[in-house]
C-alpha cells in the first residue's frame, strides 16, 4: 500500500546573509525531499520583523505534496535548516532560514513538536498573504477562510518584490 499523498503548505523566511538566495535555494530544496513534489510556489515577498531586531525578512510560502508524515516533514524541514547553517541564539534572532509547517491537509496537529495550522498563520501577513497567493479560497482547519484574516494584518507591512 503506498502512503497518502497530502498537500501541505510551508512557510519559509530567511534575515540573514543573502536572504533572497537563501529562500530561493530552499524552494528548490523543497522540492527535493523524499516522497514530495513542489506543486507551487508564491512571490517572494519582503517584510519587516516582528517582536525582533534584525534586517528585513525575505518570505515565501511553498505548496508541496507529499507523502511524508507531518512529523517526517517536520524532521526534513530542521535538517534543511541546519544545512543553511541555522542558529538558535535567543528567541526570534535573526535566522538563515526558517521553514514552519503552515498547513498539512485538512488535519489538527497537537503535539510535543508540532502545532498545525501554525498557531500564528492567522496573524502573520508574512505567511497568510503568500499562502492566499497560491490559493485565495483556502480553508485554514478549524478556523475558517483564510482571506477572512486579511484585516487582521493590515497594519504589517509586506511588499511583493
Ligand atoms: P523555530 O525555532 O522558530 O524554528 O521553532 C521550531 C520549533 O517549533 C520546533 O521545536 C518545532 O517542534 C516547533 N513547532 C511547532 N509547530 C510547528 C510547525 N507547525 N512548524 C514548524 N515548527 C513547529
Amino acid at each position: 500500500m503506498s502512503a497518502a499523498v497530502v498537500t501541505s503548505y510551508v512557510g519559509i523566511g530567511s534575515n540573514l546573509g543573502d536572504a533572497l538566495g537563501n529562500v530561493q535555494r530552499a524552494i528548490l530544496r523543497l522540492g527535493q525531499l523524499p516522497g514530495t513534489r513542489l506543486t507551487a510556489q508564491s512571490s517572494l515577498f519582503r517584510t519587516t520583523p516582528i517582536d525582533a531586531g534584525g534586517d528585513d525578512y525575505i518570505n515565501a510560502v511553498a505548496q508541496l505534496e507529499t507523502s511524508l508524515t507531518a512529523p517526517q516533514l517536520l524532521q526534513e524541514l530542521q535538517s534543511l535548516e541546519n544545512e543553511f547553517g541555522r542558529e538558535r541564539p535567543y528567541q526570534n534572532a535573526p535566522r538563515t532560514l526558517d521553514l514552519d509547517i503552515l498547513l498539512y491537509g485538512e488535519q489538527k496537529i497537537t503535539s510535543e513538536s508540532l502545532t498545525v495550522p501554525h498557531p500564528r498563520l492567522t496573524q502573520r501577513a508574512f505567511a497568510l498573504i503568500p499562502l492566499l497567493q497560491i490559493d485565495p479560497m483556502l480553508t485554514i482547519p478549524g478556523e475558517g477562510p483564510a482571506h477572512s484574516f486579511v484585516p487582521g494584518v493590515a497594519g504589517q507591512a509586506i511588499r511583493k518584490i
